[in-house]
């Protein structure tokens, strides 16, 4: 029998879906995909997604163009 995975997650009560969002912050990776990711724990696709959810949210209509996710977007004002 294969051996299950174990790590300082696997005994915790939590959902799966929230051990892999662990794991992947551990490993600096994207939580949503897995990528590696660019800042804080999301790559740059889920950095932007993220980005423009909150815009919606709090109805911005100005961009902030310093911000690392337009720097690496490659947007420029
Ligand atoms: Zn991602």
């Amino acid at each position: 029998m294969r051996k299950r995975i174990e790590d300082e997650f696997t005994k915790l009560q939590i959902s799966r879906q929230r051990k892999y969002q662990l794991r992947m912050q551990r490993d600096k990776r994207c939580t949503e995909c897995g990528e590696p990711a660019v800042q804080g724990s999301r790559c740059l696709k889920h950095l932007v997604k993220a980005r423009e959810r909150q815009r919606r949210k709090r109805g911005l209509k100005r961009r902030y163009y310093g911000t690392l996710s337009y720097k690496l977007q490659g947007v420029t004002a």
